[in-house]
Formats: C-alpha cells, sequence, structure tokens
C-alpha cells in the first residue's frame, strides 16, 4: 500500500520540523498552521485514524499529547491549546494515518477552526524559532 505524508516523515523521505520523538510517537509542525506552532502528534505505526487505534497505544500516546500541549502552552504564552482529532472524510481527516491536532490559542483571537483556512510561516526561519521554542519546553 502506498505510504501515508505522514510515513514519509517518519522514515525522513519528506522532510519536518520534528520537536519530539521517540519509538513510538513523533511530534512536528503542521505545514498549515491553524495558528503558528500548531503541532501534530503522529503514532509510528500507521493506523487509519484514532477510531482504529490500538487501545494499548492510547495511554502513552495521549501522555505524549499532553507533554507536547503543555509545551506549546507554555513556550508560546498560550491562554489556551485545542487538541483535535479529526475520523474520516465527514469529520474533515484528510491523512489517514492517527494524529492529534494541538492548537495554541490567545484570548480573542477569533480562531475559525473550520477547514480551508490557516496561516502563514513568514519564512522558514521563524518557523524554526517556533520549532525550537517549543522543543526547549519539552
Ligand atoms: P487532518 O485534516 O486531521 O487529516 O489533518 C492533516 C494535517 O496534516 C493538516 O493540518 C495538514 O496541514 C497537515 N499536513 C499535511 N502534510 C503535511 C506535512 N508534510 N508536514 C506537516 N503537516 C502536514
Amino acid at each position: 500500500m502506498e505510504k501515508t505524508i505522514f510515513e514519509k516523515i517518519i522514515d525522513r523521505e519528506i522532510p519536518a520540523s520534528i520537536v519530539y520523538e521517540d519509538d513510538n510517537f513523533l511530534a512536528f509542525l503542521d505545514i498549515k498552521p491553524k495558528k503558528l506552532g500548531h503541532i501534530l502528534v503522529i503514532t509510528k505505526k500507521p493506523y487509519r485514524n484514532f477510531l482504529s487505534t490500538e487501545d494499548e497505544v492510547l495511554g502513552e500516546y495521549f501522555s505524549v499529547v499532553k507533554k507536547v500541549a503543555n509545551a506549546v502552552k507554555n513556550s508560546l504564552k498560550a491562554d489556551g491549546i485545542n487538541i483535535v482529532i479529526n475520523n474520516e472524510p465527514a469529520a474533515n481527516q484528510e491523512v489517514f494515518h492517527t494524529h492529534t491536532h494541538i492548537i495554541p490559542r490567545f484570548v480573542n483571537d477569533n480562531l475559525d477552526l473550520s477547514p480551508g483556512t490557516h496561516e502563514e510561516y513568514s519564512n522558514p526561519e521563524q518557523m524554526e524559532e517556533y520549532k525550537e521554542k517549543i522543543i526547549s519546553a519539552l
């Protein structure tokens, strides 16, 4: 079966701004961030989505999600965090490999979480700055 884009990131076939990695999970900056600093935490094992992810994996997975979410919140001085999991196209899932979105939120940021809208890093250096800030809080 054709690899998903996330398997290619795991296998280092395409680049990503990785902030966290262990034997089972990987976290990196989303290239179309809802807010700058938006992170995806993925399982290394390629489940189609959260609904088909084995129960045995979820405890450790959500510990990593929590750890990264706190690092995003602290390093970016966010007021809050959205943790979002899309399952199946009807629910806006585009990449069929288990992932959780961690989105920093700020009071009155008026963020629209509907599909199609996102922010842009002004240049690769800015993306690198966000990556380094988050890493330093982990
Ligand atoms: P979903 O709609 O929940 O399946 O989210 C998939 C996410 O993957 C989207 O937010 C995309 O912007 C993100 N994405 C797709 N390709 C890449 C990539 N190469 N590097 C980082 N994020 C990506």
